[in-house]
């Protein structure tokens, strides 16, 4: 026929639904005279143009240049169809549910400005409603039941759109065209404030209700995107204190919300980068130096230089603060290291808040906050990410291998994630936590099943711990598929070679708390030489005993005490250089039970050296939290660059073809330049300055004997930024290629990742 354009059918692959981008393609066709429709499916979308040669290719640039804020592109593929029928108009067509369910979806979004201004607005249908939203913005990761992304495949499902929202929801020139939380005080979610008792008290105005109680120093569970918060205000100490208290959090900072980076100034130094990561899409929680004479509460933030700041990103967090408050402490509603509370169970929220501030839109997956922070890397300032979740779950990682067998790696015991590997993608999912009891275990078991159905996932394999009695490898053995197992910190290495697409051998320098070794022992300082398929260890930190186990990760005087004794053999000895705040019977005890090896596990944990140099230098004889009294030694350097001179000594020596690195003159010397009244800030930083020349140290030697140049620095002790960024200069200034994490944490919340990766690249 003359005259009449071919049909192609275009497919886009990324995070295309859910965010606007329908509309956008709409308009580009509109523009350019384009016919033909385009729909969501469960790989992204489809399009069918009629079109010109050279008018499509304008089409399919202008879709390039004009993708919405929260999408990604991440392939186009363009193919000329058979296509009898002639569109006479461009059309977004109803979703289509056949092929396989791609591993895309889009993340919760920050409220956009758009919807900000109409917030604010006296004038707008939406004046002060909570829940306002649109194609750009507000919940989706946290509201998705299943895929495609539609409105009755989410917890907005039982709404109603009213005649008003069904107009702004059907006009593809609207910017809510088919958002599909839309809602609005008529048809949407309403706010509902509960006491204690379970009863409603919310009045005409429950904004101002929350306010008032808040400045009355109540704690409210607030209803947010990925779950509840706990809000109190920053400046009551009386209020902070009781939150604690119910918390069961003694000394771990809370992270603070703001709604705008002015107001942040007023209480952090903040650089140009984290003001940047502060404003990006994800709107993290940054950590940000504390300013001087900054006024808050010391209980938001004890004994620490950072705070942990955010800019609002609900609606209902907005109208809060601009009613009065600067900031507001928010930190996740839960009871010590449990998952945060997302079912609107106001019992139990009621054990840690005094009202529940609730609403009726569902929270189908839970999301914590996540935790970001500035660092210095090889070349420009970098992102450290410390607890990946909102904003950034669930963004894939592409997979190069050529296999394409579903995989299921169950991660570590503490700060749990699973990663799934399905059609050439890696997914971690969101932070779960510590897997040390039972809410936990259900939450992870909830991610699992919630994978299983909306990405259409059936594992053939799976990756766990090495560790026997973890709550995750029991749960692997029940699946009756292969499973492998992965040794905790080989996992790390691999974590690190597959989040920067490195895959040769390489050097794994990998520093932290603790993770079952191949011998049974407590590894944590550990040299490894591997590549996705094997790895040796090549030498690690001397081992010493823990007596007690896992109290010596808060009583850090115990670990002190024990490394001593196995320096110098006698408490007598030890006495003549440190007098350790353990009473005569502790010490007895504690000899004991190192002697007749009771409940002492051998460690080379780097976690628990810098808890001993903590407590050797007098600073801090208990650790509130992990990494706290590591945390404390930190930050009483008071410069940023390392001096590799100005460091104490050590020894590493052979012994069954590995390399032992000994401490006992480092923590002697230690304890001299104490005993002399060198300050401890200067301690610290020899200190920090021994392990970086350890590691420079160590990585020469291996290098000479094994011709690596490339080394990978992971594990829990590289969130200590001094360490971290010290690291990366010395090894880089000599020659070698340094990797490291920027996308996913350094920490145990990176562990499934690797476990995925041994598995898919070691063609397991
Ligand atoms: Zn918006
Ligand atoms: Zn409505
Ligand atoms: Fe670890």
């Amino acid at each position: 026929m003359l005259g009449v354009h071919p049909t192609y059918e275009i497919k886009i692959t990324g995070i295309v639904q859910g965010v606007g981008f329908r509309p956008m393609v709409f308009r580009c066709a509109q523009i350019h005279n384009i016919k033909g429709k385009i729909i969501n499916n469960t790989e992204g979308v489809i399009i069918h143009a009629q079109a010109s040669p050279n008018n499509l290719e304008a089409f399919i640039c202008s879709i390039k240049n004009q993708a919405p804020n929260l999408s990604r592109i991440d392939t186009i593929n363009i193919n000329e169809i058979n296509w009898n029928d002639q569109y006479t108009s461009f059309q977004i067509d109803k979703s289509e549910n056949t092929a396989t369910k791609s591993l895309v979806t889009p993340p919760d979004s920050y409220v956009c400005k758009e919807c900000l201004d109409e917030l604010f607005n006296p004038h707008d249908r939406r004046y002060y409603y909570p829940f306002i939203n649109c194609i750009q913005c507000g919940p989706r990761y946290s509201i998705i039941t299943d895929i495609p992304y539609d409105r009755p495949n989410t917890t907005m499902q039982h709404f109603h759109m009213c005649e008003a929202c069904k107009l702004e929801y059907e006009n593809p020139l609207n910017r809510r065209f088919h958002a599909q939380p839309i809602a609005c005080p008529q048809c949407g979610p309403i706010l509902k404030l509960y006491n204690n008792e379970n009863q409603i008290v919310s009045s005409q105005n429950p904004i101002k209700d929350i306010v008032d109680l808040l400045k009355q120093g109540k704690v409210l569970a607030v209803k947010g995107l990925g779950g509840y918060h706990l809000m109190v205000d920053p400046f009551n100490s009386k209020a902070l204190a009781l939150l604690r208290e119910r918390k069961k959090r003694e000394e771990k900072p809370f992270g603070l919300v703001f709604s705008s980076v002015e107001d942040c100034r007023s209480f952090c130094d903040l650089t140009l980068h984290e003001e940047q990561l502060l404003l990006s899409t994800e709107r993290p929680i940054v950590l940000a130096k504390k300013s001087k004479n900054q006024g808050l509460s010391d209980l938001v933030a004890p004994r620490n230089l950072y705070f942990g700041i955010m800019l609002a990103y609900t609606p209902l967090q907005h109208l809060i603060l601009r009613n009065n408050f600067t900031c507001l402490v928010c930190t996740s509603a839960n009871i010590s290291d449990e998952p945060i509370i997302h079912e609107d169970n106001i019992t139990q929220l009621t054990t840690v808040a005094d009202f529940v501030v609730s609403h009726d839109r569902g929270i189908h997956a839970f999301v914590d906050d996540s935790v970001i922070r500035s660092v210095k890397g090889h070349i420009n300032d970098e992102v450290q990410i410390i607890r990946r979740a909102r904003g950034y779950v669930p963004k894939t990682l592409p997979c190069s291998s050529d296999h394409h067998r579903k995989i299921l790696a169950l991660g570590s015991e503490l700060k749990n994630t699973i990663c799934i590997v399905k059609n050439g993608m890696f997914l971690q999912s969101q932070h779960i936590g510590d897997l040390k009891n039972q809410s936990t275990y259900k939450s992870f078991q909830k991610v699992i099943e919630h994978y299983k159905k909306i990405f259409d996932f059936e594992p053939e394999i799976a990756a766990c711990d090495l560790h026997p009695n973890f709550l995750n490898t029991s749960y692997a053995n029940k699946l009756k598929i292969p499973l492998i197992r992965v040794q905790h910190h080989y996992a790390h290495l691999c974590a690190c070679m597959a989040e920067n697409h490195f895959n040769q051998d390489a050097i794994g320098v990998i520093f932290d708390g603790m993770g079952y070794g191949i011998d049974g022992n407590i590894w944590g300082g550990e040299f490894l030489v591997g590549n996705y398929r094997e790895f040796q260890r090549v030498a690690h930190f001397e081992y010493f005993q823990l007596p007690g186990g896992d109290i010596c990760r808060k009583k850090i005087i115990i670990p002190a005490f024990s490394y001593l004794l196995k320096a110098l053999h006698t408490q007598e000895e030890i006495l003549k250089h440190w007098a350790p705040p353990l009473s005569e019977a502790e010490m007895e005890l504690y000899q004991k039970m190192i002697k007749a090896n009771i409940n002492s596990p051998l460690t080379s944990s780097v976690g628990r050296i810098f808890d001993i140099a903590a407590a050797l230098t007098g600073l801090c004889n208990y650790s509130a939290y992990e990494g706290q009294a590591a945390i404390i030694l930190e930050q009483s350097i008071t410069t940023n660059n390392y001096d590799l001179a100005e460091s104490y000594p050590y020894y590493f020596y052979l012994k069954d073809n590995n390399y032992l690195i000994s401490l006992n003159e480092t923590f002697l010397s230690i304890l001299r330049d104490r005993n002399t009244g060198v300050p401890i800030g200067s301690i610290s930083f020899r200190f920090h300055n021994t392990i970086v020349k350890i590691i420079y140290e160590m990585c020469l030697q291996i290098r000479k004997e094994r011709q690596i140049q490339t080394v990978a620095l992971s594990g829990g002790c590289f969130q200590n930024k001094f360490l971290l960024e010290c690291t990366i200069q010395v090894l880089s200034n000599n020659g070698f290629k340094v990797i490291y994490h920027r996308d996913f944490p350094t920490n145990d919340g990176g562990i499934s990742l690797g476990q995925a990766a041994h598995v898919i690249y070691g063609d397991l």
